[in-house]
């Protein structure tokens, strides 16, 4: 706090002023617990301070002048050496972009010691220019976070059960068919199920980002044509956006041929129940932050990317909190947004479920205008997506095999089978892209019954336990 106070009354018109404001500036760089070092476009190590030295492993007469790539070992949270194709301090070089990480462990030659690091590079001049590195132990940092995810989701786990209950007889009490409640009790017990309702999703959100940040939660990337499947999916948001008042339509690129303007097919892999997630709580959004106008909902795409386009006609987002608003729990706060109720958690699922599939996610608004949030996507050109399409088919076909096969043995070990002769898993056809699944085999179980409609009411399931008279 000194050295900055002091620097502030040195005028630097003063020669003086530039080699005193120099040695601070190095006095800060050699006292700072961060390790620095500045990279040239070649991969050269032109600068090194005390601390990238201890956690590097070498000394700074050692660095300097020698190329880091050898010098700072990264590895993935697998174990596995960063190359020269998926070294961010390259990619910084290259692209001139700044980068952040939290998910790389940096090795100290000599001890083979491992450190979790955040790494933050900052390129001086765009594309091929020097770039500064500073990266700190975040150990400490880790461990903290992992004991809060662990509170959290031991507290949500416990509290979501006695909530699933008050739902439940909230539901039998407002159900005709169970109970007789009077016109203002009902209001009273709609307002109670609202409630109810809405803790259990925050508790479901919150087990949600402690299942995503452990890793537990996967992607079962497929590969599909998105065009249709974005529009199935946001059109299930329909009522809601109708029962604000709002408008909705849809767009999609479209290709001319012959006068008329056909949809294109955009093909891309996604996991469908991350897709569906994702759509819903953008649009969810764009309901809860607009009051008149509408929504549109748009898939667009260039030679590489899939642009999913969520955009409304509400309130908007301050431009400076625009990078902030994917942040857990974070939520604008001004006039506008206070009233509207929220958890500031649907964004940062949504940003973790994008990237588990491969995508990035960001919003472009202006306050009072609308707000546009765009998903993106790798695009998978027609052959790759055949190729994947066909590969994708035939694993479903082979797990649905086995697991029938798993039955039938399980079925012939328990007595419960007639004879031995069940079907054994097919080979994988040679044939190309057959796009429907292989047909049942006989002795196939009989499928599951379909699930009962709701009926309008909520009528949540019995509760566990019986009230007490
Ligand atoms: P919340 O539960 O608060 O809506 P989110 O994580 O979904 O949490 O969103 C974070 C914040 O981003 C919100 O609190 C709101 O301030 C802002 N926001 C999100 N979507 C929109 C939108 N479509 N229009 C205006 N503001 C939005």
């Amino acid at each position: 706090m000194g050295i900055f106070r002091k620097k502030e009354t040195v005028p630097l018109t003063n020669p003086n002023a530039l080699v005193a404001t120099q040695n601070l500036s190095e006095l800060v760089i050699r006292s700072i617990r961060e390790g620095v070092l500045i990279i040239d476009a070649n991969g050269n190590i032109a600068l090194a301070n005390p601390m990238a030295s201890v956690m590097l492993g070498r000394s700074i007469d050692e660095l300097v002048g020698l190329n880091f790539i050898s010098n700072m070992v990264l590895q993935d949270k697998a174990g596995t050496r960063v190359d020269e194709n998926t070294n961010p301090i390259l990619g910084a070089i290259r692209t001139g972009e700044n980068v952040e990480r939290r998910d790389l462990t940096l090795v100290t030659i000599g001890s083979n010691k491992t450190t979790p690091i955040s790494l933050i590079i900052t390129p001086t001049n765009g594309p091929n220019s020097s770039v500064v590195v500073t990266f700190r132990d975040i150990a400490q940092e880790l461990s903290e976070e992992r004991e809060r995810m662990d509170f959290i989701s031991t507290a949500s786990h416990e509290m979501r059960t006695p909530v699933a209950s008050i739902e439940g007889y909230l539901g039998l009490a407002m159900n005709p068919a169970t109970a007789t409640i009077d016109e203002r009790a009902m209001q009273y017990l709609n307002k109670a199920h609202e409630s109810s309702q809405h803790l259990g999703r925050l508790f479901q959100d919150l087990l949600d980002t402690t299942k995503m940040d452990d890793g537990q939660i996967k992607a079962r990337m497929e590969p599909v044509e998105l065009v249709s499947t974005v529009k199935q999916y946001a059109e299930t948001q329909i009522p809601n956006i109708q029962a604000k008042g709002l408008t909705y339509q849809f767009g999609a690129d479209g290709i001319e041929q012959g006068g008329l303007s056909i949809q294109q097919l955009i093909y891309a892999s996604i996991d469908r129940d991350f897709l569906q997630e994702v759509l819903n709580n953008l649009i969810e959004n764009a309901i809860k932050y607009t009051k008149t106008g509408g929504i549109t909902v748009n898939v667009k795409a260039d030679e590489h990317n899939v642009h999913i386009i969520v955009a409304d006609t509400g309130i908007g987002i301050p431009r400076d909190e625009l990078n902030h608003i994917f942040q857990k729990f974070y939520r604008v706060d001004n006039s506008d947004t206070r009233e509207i109720g929220g958890t500031g958690l649907g964004l940062a699922l949504v940003k973790q479920r994008v990237e588990l599939m491969g995508g990035k996610i960001w919003a472009e608004s202006e306050q009072g205008k609308g707000s546009r949030f765009i998903v993106m996507l790798p695009r998978l050109s027609k052959a790759t997506y055949d190729q994947q399409r066909f590969l994708f088919e035939n694993q479903q076909r082979m797990q649905v095999n086995a697991a029938q096969h798993e039955q039938a043995v399980q079925a012939f070990a328990s007595g419960s089978a007639p004879t031995m002769a069940q079907p054994a898993p097919q080979a994988m056809p040679v044939a190309p892209a057959p796009v429907t699944p292989a047909p049942a085999p006989a002795s196939a179980p009989a499928p599951a019954p379909a699930p009962v409609a709701q009926p309008q009411t909520p009528v949540a399931p019995v509760p566990p336990v019986q009230p007490q008279a």
